[in-house]
């Protein structure tokens, strides 16, 4: 069924970029939106705007009800969730095909598969894909925890089945520090997440994360390459590039062909990340987890292959099959993304909603600047504090990183505190320059006084 008219269900930036992927494609939009997001600049882009509750994301962009309601009103025939919300709610997504709607998506019985964390495990052994040494499913008591433990040596990882977006992580050292911690992250994952479901794995020292995008259209599956996402706080990425450093072609091919073995073994649709960590000491990659969902970081693949990924999503929504076979996609120079948040990085990142006073944005071939910002927009308080993400694209990872300092220089967003400053210090760091970073090194330059060490210089 061809898409006509596309119901945006999220915001900000991400809503931005879903209706200029649908506008290219002569699609009609509807954004849906909150009380306090009636003057975001996605609602002024979109054909139709429909207001689908209150301020708080449980009572508008998280409710079902009123997502599918606004949908029918509108005459909207897809949904696009965005990243976020109810992009990897399988109930959601089980919902809008139940209500005749195309979802931009996968399959919710995918998301499902996908969404449990130990069950996605199982599925990338079964696809012959390297996962993380650890518990064969989840561990159901603290016993079949110790052994997996025990069999694959301290330290490890109690993480949750369900859980997502950095949180449900534990550490434990040793046979007394997983007895004293199993119980409490199960009743924590159960409170977080509605599923006290642990599984464990071995702690991977300094490990890099690198993932793999992935397209399918329920039959074929493509990757697109990898990017690399090792610079995190608390196990959030901060700063993403395209592709990894210093990667051999033979590793690099292994680690993208899993990637699309995985997604061509569960019938994949629509654009999908699979996550893995990388060992440098080794060599070696282990499938953590796939994200059933375009993500954050999907420009600097788009910068680097040239596909619009978002395009693409909508498309195979619609029913087409993909665009590409694999030896159409190739990869063009490096491409750097930064998160640019409403955050203070001088005082512990916190949040700075604020209004947009001022505003100057770089320009330039292979400068992009995703964002959803207009002069005297006033950022509500109620959601998460991205502005904006900045991309460049060049022709080697050390031209990508000149051009992203002085992309950096010319961004002005004057009434705000956000994370620039940060990145202009990253981006004047020669360990990241040299590509001796991982996922344990942001946190620690930060604890060291790196960041007001670089912004007092400047
Ligand atoms: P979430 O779903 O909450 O994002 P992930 O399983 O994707 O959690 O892991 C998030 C991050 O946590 C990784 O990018 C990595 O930095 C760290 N991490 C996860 N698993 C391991 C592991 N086994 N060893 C070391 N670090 C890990």
């Amino acid at each position: 069924m061809a898409i006509r008219k596309l119901l945006v269900a999220n915001r900000g930036e991400i809503a931005v970029r879903i209706i200029r992927a649908a506008q290219s494609l002569g699609i009609r939009t509807v954004q849906a939106h909150s009380e306090a997001d009636a003057d975001m600049l996605a609602v002024r882009m979109a054909d139709e705007a429909v207001c689908v509750g209150p301020a708080p994301a449980a009572q508008s962009y998280l409710s079902v009800p009123a997502i599918l309601a606004a949908a029918e009103d509108t005459g909207a025939d897809a949904i696009h969730p965005g990243y976020g919300f109810l992009s990897e709610n399988a109930g959601f997504a089980r919902a809008v095909a139940e209500a005749g709607l195309a979802f931009v998506g996968p399959a919710a019985d995918t998301i499902e598969r996908m969404g449990d964390k130990a069950r996605a495990r199982e599925t990338a052994i079964a696809a012959g894909v390297p996962v993380v040494p650890g518990s064969a499913g989840r561990v159901e008591d603290a016993a079949t925890a110790l052994a997996a433990a025990q069999e694959v040596g301290f330290p490890v990882l109690l993480k949750a089945a369900a859980g997502g977006g950095g949180r449900g992580i534990r550490i434990a050292h040793d046979a007394d520090e997983l007895a004293q911690l199993a119980p409490q992250a199960r009743s924590e994952a159960q409170a977080a997440f509605g599923d006290g479901g642990l599984y464990v794995e071995k702690l991977i020292l300094n490990p890099r994360h690198i993932e793999v995008q992935v397209l399918g259209d329920g039959t074929q599956a493509v990757h697109c390459y990898e990017r690399e996402c090792s610079l995190q706080r608390r196990r959030q990425k901060v700063w993403e590039e395209a592709g990894a450093f210093g990667l051999d072609a033979q590793t690099r091919e292994a680690l993208c062909k899993s990637a699309a073995d995985l997604a061509r073994s569960v019938g994949y649709s629509g654009a999908g990340t699979v996550e893995y960590l990388y060992d440098d000491a080794s060599g070696a990659f282990y499938f953590i987890e796939m994200n059933t969902r375009i993500q954050v970081e999907h420009p600097v693949t788009e910068m680097v292959t040239g596909i619009d990924l978002v395009a693409e999503m909508i498309r195979i929504a619609g029913g087409e099959a993909l665009s590409l076979t694999q030896d159409q996609i190739a990869v063009n120079g490096h491409a750097i993304e930064v998160r640019v948040n409403a955050e203070d990085p001088l005082r512990q990142f916190m949040p700075f909603p604020g209004k947009l006073t001022s505003m100057r944005l770089p320009e330039g071939e292979g400068v992009r600047f995703d964002h959803f910002l207009y002069e005297g927009y006033q950022i509500p308080p109620f959601y998460d504090s991205l502005l904006g993400k900045l991309i460049v694209h060049a022709p080697s990872r050390g031209a990508a990183i000149d051009k992203m300092a002085s992309a950096l220089e010319a961004l002005e967003l004057g009434g705000l505190r956000t994370t620039i400053p940060l990145h202009k210090a990253l981006a004047a760091e020669a360990d990241l320059r040299a590509g001796r970073v991982h996922t344990q090194w942001l946190e620690p330059w930060l604890e060291a006084g790196n960041l007001t060490a670089a912004t007092e210089e400047a």
